[in-house]
């Protein structure tokens, strides 16, 4: 068997094995997203022994990166390099055993279902409620599970989705608007070892499911403060939780048929992007004006507020559109959206 030096300290673990490992090796995991969440949760997985690796991320590296995406490097943020790129590279350094791609791609309705193409497990590293329930969709539909993950300050969030057997991620936020206006890192921060250890515990409910013991999964949401020393579980009992589920009950997915979500479009000759998101609730200007002037001058009235940074003006209307001038890359605008918004 190849790789017993490699793996000899996890083959001594009971529970994985050689049987287990062995089924490490065939699997495969799509991970959606390599920020700080998903570039711990590939370095886990690679060094395990996962067969396939797929990473997936829009962005690139930059400099504030650094304090807490363990994978990248000074000169990955010089270079501007794709963090799905960048984050192969690297991992092909730590394990030319296994295949591991990286794919500079917004994940959508359109691409998700060849992305998760063979894959064995999905594992959330993104920022964003719409890419989130666009994942639960997907998993629900192919009957695949997935691992929730979220971080903000120094709390984080875990949740494994088994279709089937947990509620799903609709169940738990109920709708879209329990997301909206939500703090993220890029307006409430982050310290490092929250998204280590969230990372951690997402990296280890893939390895039980790939290496087949999903019996030993969570049945809990869990969630962590670091700061304020709390560990709470919320048992994940699916009959109790949201019966009426239009997606885990009702099988009505519709992120996936791209009826709910966020859609961007480029306007024409004016160096803008806009971002059109579909969301159940208005947003609040003035909560949203509070979180953003640590960013520049924000300038607000009734009906939507303005802040230039980085080179761009964002303006923001209380449905939740957004206009983003200073660049007609479509993928940097909504990635400056959900940054900024929130989703
Ligand atoms: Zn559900």
């Amino acid at each position: 068997m190849p790789g017993v030096e490699r793996y000899s300290r996890q083959l001594l673990f009971r529970p994985l094995g050689p049987e287990g490992q062995k089924r490490l090796a065939a699997g495969g995991a799509l991970i959606v997203g390599c920020g700080a969440l998903g570039s711990h949760v590939a370095d886990l997985l690679a060094r395990s022994g996962v067969g396939e690796l797929r990473l997936v991320d829009r962005d690139f590296v930059e400099e504030s990166n650094l304090h807490r995406q363990s994978l990248f490097r000074e000169s990955d943020a010089a270079r501007g390099l794709p963090k799905a790129i960048a984050a192969a590279d690297h991992l092909r350094e730590v394990n030319s055993e296994i295949g591991i791609e990286g794919l500079v791609e917004q994940v959508d309705a359109d691409n998700i279902e060849r992305l998760a193409q063979g894959m064995t497990v999905i594992v959330d590293g993104t920022d964003n409620f719409d890419t989130r329930f666009l994942i639960n969709d997907l998993a629900l539909r192919n009957g695949l599970p997935w691992i929730y993950g979220a971080c903000v300050g120094a709390y984080g969030l875990s949740a494994t989705i088994v279709p089937g057997r947990s509620p799903c991620l609709r169940c738990l936020l109920d709708s879209h608007s329990a997301a909206a206006g939500a703090d993220t890192c890029d307006t409430a921060g982050v310290i490092p070892p929250v998204p280590a250890l969230i990372a951690s515990i997402q990296a280890t409910e893939a390895i039980k499911i790939l290496s087949g013991s999903i019996e030993a999964v969570s049945g809990d949401l869990l969630a962590v403060d670091l700061w304020d020393n709390s560990i709470q579980r919320f048992a994940l009992d699916r009959d109790s939780l949201a019966p009426n589920c239009p997606a885990c009950r009702g099988g009505v997915y519709d992120y996936l048929e791209g009826e709910k979500g966020t859609r961007s479009i480029v306007l024409c000759g004016r160096n803008a992007v806009q971002i059109q998101a579909k969301r159940a609730d208005r947003i609040d200007l003035q909560t949203l004006a509070t979180r953003l002037e640590a960013h520049g001058d924000v300038v607000r009235n009734n009906f939507l507020l303005r802040v230039s940074f980085e080179g761009i003006t964002l303006a923001v209307f209380n449905d939740g559109r957004a206009i983003i001038s200073g660049t007609s890359d479509a993928v940097r605008a909504r990635t400056i959206y959900d940054r900024y918004v929130g989703s």
